[in-house]
Formats: structure tokens, C-alpha cells, sequence
């Protein structure tokens, strides 16, 4: 088990004709046996990241030290560190047991008896002990995801790093395993770096979540913490399914006016004092139906999800949802209003993007 810091990485790939700055600015401190998951938007870093981490990727500056020792120069066969990728990577031509072994066999002089007990205990933990004669064309996804883990877990590392393991899984067993995992992650205690695009994924599995957006860290937290105080719109609009509803507002005094009519007086104006605008977010769920409400809006479609509805509406050409209940469905068209209370409201700064509340 390790703490692991990275300070101030900055990664560019690329010569001086064409750089791509693929991670920049990043500091952040994985905790001893945490489960930090890495989530963003298709290109913001996170599988860069995670390769600097394991010593794949050299890095361009800062450092990454592995419970207070610099290993930002060390090879990543000489990092304590196990990767389970999406791909699995397994070797196609052995055994379960032979793939599962594998890395024992490579690096340690541990005779073949013992190697084969521990592959058991691993497949036992696994509940894959019946495969251990097949080769992984004989294996469903998810079995195969299994072995690809037990790889990991039999070194026995003080990191796991896991880029979307179980991205090429379908839904269903896609869920059944992030609970697997994270039971499996608890009972070892191992500190798990863990990277996925999907942030209902990342909400369920971290202990901790680090949102990153080009490159840059954005803000990290819990999941209450990511959702509830967002550090900025980005994070705002990553966080949450469906997504946070966002639009410009003009401030007068302890008034906010935007499009369609919206209206919504402030009882908090202190916030506001040197803005002429602002960006406000109101998430779906905390909006309700109710005649007179800020938002005035024009149905255009609700999707019923059997226990409650999606209500999709405009308001002066922005798109909003509002997550009603069941029973009610109103027709495309009709016009509707919304209200929402005022501690359920974001704001933020229209320049820059950062949190005012
Ligand atoms: P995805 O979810 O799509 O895998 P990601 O968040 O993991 O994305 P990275 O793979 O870390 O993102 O890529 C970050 C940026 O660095 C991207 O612009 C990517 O094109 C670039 N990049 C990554 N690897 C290389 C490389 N070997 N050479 C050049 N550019 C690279």
C-alpha cells in the first residue's frame, strides 16, 4: 500500500512544430489504500495521467513520489504498480492459470507449487476457479475482466491502476462488477487509481472522484462534495444525470432576469454585489411545476422512466429537464413554469467560469 503524490505534472507530447499539452499543472495526493477515480471528457488526460503514474510515459515536469520517494525516474517494471487496461491484454495462447501466474513466474523465484496456490486463492476471491484450464477465447467478457484482474491482484502491488476495466462490458454486468471491485479494493486495501469517462460510474465507485477537463485538475472530492459544491460550471455541467441546467442571467440589484421571461429575486444578494451577469445552474431535480414559477417554459417532450419523468421544456431557446414525478405528463406545447428555491441554485462567474455559489 502507498500514498502517492504527484506534484505539479505537467506532460507534452509532441516536438517543438506541434505540441500537445495533454496534462498540465496537476497536483494531487492519492491517500493509502483510497479509491480515486480519474473521470473527464474524451481527451482531458486521464489515461496520460495514469501512464505517468506507472512510469509508462516520462514525464515533462514535476515529479511523482510513491509514499515520499521520488520514482519520477524510475522505470515502471521498477514501481510496485499492477494495470488492468479495458482491453484486458491477456495472453491468448495460455491458460487461466498460466495468465493469472504469469507475473509471478516473470519476477519472482517462487517455485511452481507455490505459484499455483496462490493462483487458486486469487481465482477462489475471484470466483473464477472453474476456468482455470481454459484459454480466454473460451471466456465471456466479464470472466475474461476477471482474470485480467486476478494478473493484477496476485502481485500483490501497492498500486492498482485501472483504465476503464470495465468499459467493454454491457450494462448490466458493467454494474455488477464496480460493485465487485470496490468490495474487492476495500477487502485488499490497496490504493486504486481508477479512470473512466462515465461520471455515474465514477460517482459509485470513489472514495474520492478528481474531475479533469484539458488537462487540468479541476476540482477533487466525494461525490457529495462534486455534486453539491461544484468549483466551477464545467464540474457543474460533468456531474449529475441528467445534466445541470444552465443559462445567463442579467443581475439587477437582488434580481436575476435571463431568457423567456426568467425571473428570480435573491434573498442573498451579497454574492452578486460586482456582477452585471452571471451563469445560473438549477439542477433537474430541484426544479418543480408550479403556476407563477421563474421559469416560464414550453414543453417539448416528457420520457417516462416508470418511477418518475423526464420533462424536457424551453424556456426562451434554452433547453431545460426537469425531473418530475410519474403521474405527471404534460402535452407538448403546453406552457408550463418552473420554481426552484434559492439554496438550490448555482451560480457562476460569467467570465471565468469559477463557483460564487
Ligand atoms: P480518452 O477518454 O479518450 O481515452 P483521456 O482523457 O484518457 O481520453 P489522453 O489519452 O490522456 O486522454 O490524451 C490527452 C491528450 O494527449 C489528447 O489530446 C491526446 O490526443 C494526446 N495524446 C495522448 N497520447 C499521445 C501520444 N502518445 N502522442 C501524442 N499525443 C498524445
Amino acid at each position: 500500500m502507498a500514498t502517492i503524490d504527484i506534484k505539479n505534472l505537467r506532460k507534452v507530447f509532441g516536438d517543438a512544430g506541434e505540441q500537445i499539452v495533454a496534462v498540465d499543472d496537476f497536483d494531487l495526493t492519492i491517500e493509502d489504500g483510497e479509491f480515486l477515480v480519474f473521470v473527464g471528457p474524451s481527451g482531458c488526460g486521464k489515461t496520460t495521467t495514469l501512464r505517468c503514474v506507472a512510469g509508462l510515459e516520462d514525464v515533462t515536469e514535476g515529479s511523482i513520489e510513491f509514499d515520499g520517494t521520488d520514482v519520477t525516474d524510475q522505470r515502471a517494471r521498477e514501481r510496485d504498480v499492477a494495470m488492468v487496461f479495458q482491453n484486458y491484454a491477456l495472453y491468448p495462447h495460455m491458460t487461466v492459470r498460466k495468465n493469472i501466474g504469469f507475473p509471478l513466474r516473470l519476477s519472482t523465484k517462487q517455485s511452481t507449487a507455490e505459484i499455483d496456490a496462490k493462483v487458486d486463492e486469487v481465482t477462489e476471491m475471484l470466483g473464477i476457479q472453474q476456468l482455470l484450464d481454459q484459454k480466454p477465447k473460451e471466456l465471456s467478457g466479464g470472466q475474461q475482466q476477471r482474470v485480467a484482474l486476478g494478473r493484477a491482484i496476485i502481485r500483490d502491488p501497492e498500486l492498482f491502476l485501472m483504465d476503464e476495466p470495465l468499459s467493454n462490458l454491457d450494462a448490466k454486468l458493467r454494474s455488477t462488477m464496480r460493485t465487485e471491485l470496490q468490495e474487492l479494493q476495500q477487502d485488499l486495501g490497496v490504493t486504486t487509481a481508477y479512470v473512466t469517462h462515465d461520471q455515474t460510474e465514477a460517482m459509485a465507485m470513489g472514495d474520492r472522484i478528481a474531475i479533469l477537463n484539458e488537462g487540468k485538475l479541476q476540482q477533487v472530492g466525494t461525490a457529495e462534495e462534486v455534486y453539491r459544491s461544484p468549483t466551477n460550471e464545467f464540474v457543474a455541467g460533468f456531474i449529475g444525470s441528467p445534466s445541470i441546467n444552465l443559462f445567463t442571467a442579467d443581475v439587477d440589484g437582488d434580481t436575476l432576469t435571463g431568457p423567456g421571461g426568467f425571473t428570480f429575486t435573491l434573498e442573498d444578494t451579497a454574492l452578486l454585489s460586482d456582477k452585471d451577469r452571471v451563469r445560473v445552474g438549477v439542477r433537474p431535480e430541484d426544479l418543480r411545476l408550479s403556476s407563477g414559477g421563474s421559469m416560464p417554459s414550453v414543453v417539448t417532450v416528457v420520457e417516462q422512466m416508470g418511477n418518475e419523468n423526464f420533462l424536457y421544456a424551453e424556456m426562451g431557446g434554452v433547453d431545460l429537464t426537469a425531473r418530475i414525478e410519474s403521474g405527471i405528463k404534460p402535452e407538448e406545447g403546453t406552457r408550463v413554469a418552473f420554481a426552484f428555491d434559492e439554496e438550490d441554485l448555482y451560480l457562476f462567474d460569467s467570465q471565468t467560469g469559477e463557483a460564487i455559489k
